[in-house]
């Protein structure tokens, strides 16, 4: 029996861009399914990278406010809008895209929705989409890495990088983990990692090299930017590709395009909302990823959980670089 609705809920409302603790808990209408709608009962939101970038007013696309954030979320089914067939109430589902998670409910269209596998609870539904998707599309659709090749994973103890470590141990892969503490780094051996090295070794730049037997890595996923990207350049060896994947740490990076030339490197962009318009992509990621997912080799590294109302030290807590695997947010808790 699904509980009585009221028509206000709580919900994060962001109403000028910044640092983290510009969103605000407020009460706000519930809001009603239209056609093709559903109205989902929010579970668990994943917070990734992208959402603290929106809030701040630096992501890829425009934040238009005010709004409230969450672009990843898994739920129970509530309510259906006309003309929605093929989606029950009381079904368990994930959904991508847009924002609103941070609420007690969402409202989506019916035709976006993931299905949710049987083994996942709502946190690791939340958790799955965009880190899974992403690491596929690094490491096969652009990295195109093979059975036996190392690869670098960058900032391996999160959401992305835990998700990258499995998925390249599950495809054969020998995995470089960086990360910036013991602890992180303790995680990515547990997942599978075969070499581990501190993000600020001052031999870095050898050691990888050293590491994927002298000639440098083939293979780099690259999140950190700034200063690092060129060593991730320095890291790779020729021929070499590196995907640009993220820019955590906001700070520009200078590129010579004629070293690429003299290398004969490789640097693709992977942003995963382009790369789900790629249809044939997205069909070819999740063959691969559904029995992964169902035998177990890969499961989402749930990390930190806090409340609606600790949103904004959730966001912060991500900036400060203090959490690992992924940051999952809990509006009915
Ligand atoms: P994470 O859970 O990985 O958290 C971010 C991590 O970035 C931190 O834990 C930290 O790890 C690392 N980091 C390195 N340098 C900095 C810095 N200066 N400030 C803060 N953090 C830093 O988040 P996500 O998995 O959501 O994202 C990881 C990266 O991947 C981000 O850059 C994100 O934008 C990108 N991404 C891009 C996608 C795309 O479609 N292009 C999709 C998903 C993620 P450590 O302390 O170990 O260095």
């Amino acid at each position: 029996m699904l509980p009585p609705m009221t028509d206000q809920m709580k919900a994060i409302v962001v109403e000028r861009l910044g640092p983290p603790d510009v969103m605000e808990i407020r009460d706000i209408p519930v809001p009603q399914p239209g056609e093709g709608e559903i109205r989902i009962e929010v579970e668990a939101v994943g917070i990734n990278f992208a959402d603290v970038l929106a809030v701040a007013g630096e992501y890829l696309t425009r934040t238009r406010v005010p709004y409230t954030p969450g672009m990843e979320f898994a739920g129970i089914v509530q309510s259906l809008g006309e003309g929605v067939t093929h989606v029950k109430v009381g079904q368990r589902v994930a959904c991508l895209g847009g924002s609103g998670a941070l609420a007690k409910y969402a409202v989506v269209k019916a035709t976006g929705i993931i299905p949710v596998p049987e083994n996942f609870t709502g946190a690791q539904a939340a958790a799955f989409p965009v880190s899974y998707f992403t690491a596929y599309h690094g490491l096969k659709t652009l990295g195109r890495g093979q059975e036996g090749e190392w690869v670098l994973v960058q900032a391996a103890a999160g959401a992305l990088g835990t998700a990258s470590v499995q998925l390249a141990k599950a495809m054969g892969m020998k995995v470089i983990a960086m990360a910036s503490t013991e602890e992180k780094l303790q995680l990515a051996r547990d997942l599978g990692a075969d070499v581990t090295l501190l993000q600020d070794d001052p031999d870095r730049v050898q050691k990888v090299r050293e590491a994927a037997g002298g000639k440098g890595v083939p293979l780099i996923l690259e999140v950190v930017g700034g200063k690092r990207f060129q060593e991730s350049l320095d890291m790779t060896a020729d021929q070499g590709r590196v995907i640009v994947i993220g820019n955590a740490s906001r700070e520009p990076a200078d590129m010579r395009p004629v070293e690429l030339m003299k290398r004969n490197l490789t640097v693709t962009g992977l942003w995963l909302t382009s790369m789900m318009a790629d249809r044939e992509a997205t069909v070819a990621a999740a063959k691969a990823l559904t029995p992964l997912v169902a035998s177990g080799q890969v499961t989402p590294q749930v990390g930190p959980t806090y409340a609606l109302d600790e949103s904004a030290r959730a966001f912060q807590d991500i900036l400060d670089r203090k959490t690992i695997g992924k940051v999952v947010i809990e509006p009915g808790r």
